[in-house]
């Protein structure tokens, strides 16, 4: 990695880097492979300090209020290492694995838990969801645990939902590598219940569809109705 000024703060060193690299680091992209291991230590640093200044901001007394004492610190902590870790910090590890025993039966895989925040408000969205693959001969197989691992990776981020699902789905289809990708998420977004219209029907469903699953109406109604029974709304 070239260095940057080591004196610059953690922040501005990230982002010489990743203007030097010409990456987008939208707030639902990973920019991990731009952070240097100790830098996180830093970032988190920074962080807390900037969110000591919106509790400052915000006239809350943190240094009388007990409550608040440590919150700067906490959140930082949250977002870099938890909420938002999918952006700090690399993807899991996954092994593939050939398909030696050239499995072509629809898989479906779920309900995984969706865990994320809303890029708009940063507000949790909370929810699940359901992947369905064709393999082919070349596929590549991943264990049943690795798909939620991947899909939490991609979720730990400030997303939109229908961006979300495509990111997964670019993931699978790159690592997998099925004849069919099929994936439905069904999520509570939570500035819709806090703020705004405080409509508590606030559920939105989306799904990606790729090969397979886009020209085979009969897979994707197969696909379709063993999610039914699954109870997806
Ligand atoms: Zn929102």
């Amino acid at each position: 990695m070239n260095d940057p000024n080591p004196t610059l703060p953690a922040s501005e060193r990230i982002y010489a880097r990743l203007a030097a690299a010409g990456r987008r680091f939208h707030a639902n992209d990973n920019i991990a492979e731009f952070i240097e291991k100790e830098e996180l230590k830093d970032l988190e640093d920074e962080v807390t300090a900037q969110l000591q200044g919106l509790l400052e901001t915000l006239v809350i007394d943190t240094k009388n209020d007990h409550n608040t004492r440590g919150t700067a610190r906490r959140v930082a902590r949250m977002f870099l290492h938890e909420v938002f870790r999918g952006r700090y910090h690399p993807m899991p590890p996954v092994t593939e694995f050939p398909n030696a025993e050239k499995l072509n039966e629809l898989m479906i895989i779920g309900p995984i838990t969706v865990r994320s925040a809303c890029s708009h408000h940063l507000v949790p969205i909370l929810g699940r969801l359901f992947i369905g693959v064709l393999p082919n001969e070349h596929s590549n197989l991943v264990g049943l645990s690795k798909y939620s691992r991947v899909a939490d990776w991609i979720m730990s981020r400030p997303q939109i939902q229908e961006e979300a699902v495509t990111m997964l789905a670019n993931e699978l289809q790159t690592r997998v590598k099925p004849d069919g990708l099929a994936i439905v998420m069904e999520a509570d977004h939570f500035c819709m219940h806090w703020r705004g219209v405080k409509d508590d029907e606030s559920m939105m469903t989306n799904s990606v569809m790729r090969g397979a699953f886009l020209k085979d109406a009969n897979l994707r109604r197969e696909f379709l109705s063993l999610l039914s029974k699954k109870d997806l709304r």
